[in-house]
């Protein structure tokens, strides 16, 4: 059975760096925001589609979002454990990802908002440098520890796009809080400890889906 964690949080809360970590010990990542950059990367047509919308910081249309998720998942073995970084973003997104694990018998464990101030989200998007090769996220300029190709800023990691982004996570956190709370599968973590910190919270929830 596929078994689940989402992690919830504005951009630059930590759930990517997080997210790498799980992925290091077998963890599947699942980061819509990544797959939407590889095809605009790739210049695929789907790429094409969401470009804009990437670019400007909007939300990418539902449909055209959970197509890539389905694409995601069904490429997973039965054992899988995933974590999923950025989505659902909203709570029709979270009703499509509900109504797929019910057809195909996969399991949420929790859903984890990583808590932080808005100032502090900002400062750290300012100062973001990820590999486009891996996703790896650093925040001084250079080359990727894992496989040396060179660190870039994204171009949504501007003031202005960045407030968007934000706005847009405070539009919709609270009707998915309440909806993970309404399942009893909800819990909140201060994204201002130190990743190690967070890591270890993680590491007790999470290890009940490796079981
Ligand atoms: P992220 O990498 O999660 O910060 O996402 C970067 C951008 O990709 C967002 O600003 C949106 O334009 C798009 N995106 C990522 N995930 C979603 C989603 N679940 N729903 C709609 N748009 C998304």
């Amino acid at each position: 059975m596929i078994k689940y964690v989402i992690f919830l949080g504005k951009p630059g809360s930590g759930k990517g760096t997080q997210a790498q970590r799980f992925v290091e010990r077998g963890w599947a990542w699942l980061s819509t925001g990544e797959l939407m950059r590889q095809h605009i990367r790739n210049q695929t047509d789907l790429g094409k589609q969401v470009s804009h919308y990437v670019q400007s910081g909007a939300l990418v249309p539902d449909e055209i979002t959970f197509a890539l998720v389905s694409d995601f998942l069904k490429g997973l073995s039965d054992e899988a454990r995933v974590v999923m970084d950025g989505f659902p973003r909203n709570k029709n997104q979270a009703q499509l990802l509900e109504e797929w694990s019910t057809r195909n018998g996969a399991e949420l464990i929790l859903a984890i908002e990583f808590c932080l101030s808005d100032d502090e989200a900002l400062r750290r998007l300012l100062n973001r440098y990820m590999c486009p090769v891996c996703g790896f996220i650093g925040n001084a300029p250079g080359r990727c520890p894992k496989d040396g190709a060179e660190l870039v800023r994204r171009v949504d990691d501007d003031e202005a796009v960045i407030m968007r982004r934000i706005q847009d996570y405070g539009n919709y956190i609270s009707q998915l809080r309440a909806y993970y709370q309404r399942l009893g599968k909800y819990m909140a973590v201060n994204g201002m400890a130190s990743p190690d910190t967070i890591t270890k919270q993680l590491d007790k929830v999470m290890g009940v889906g490796l079981r």
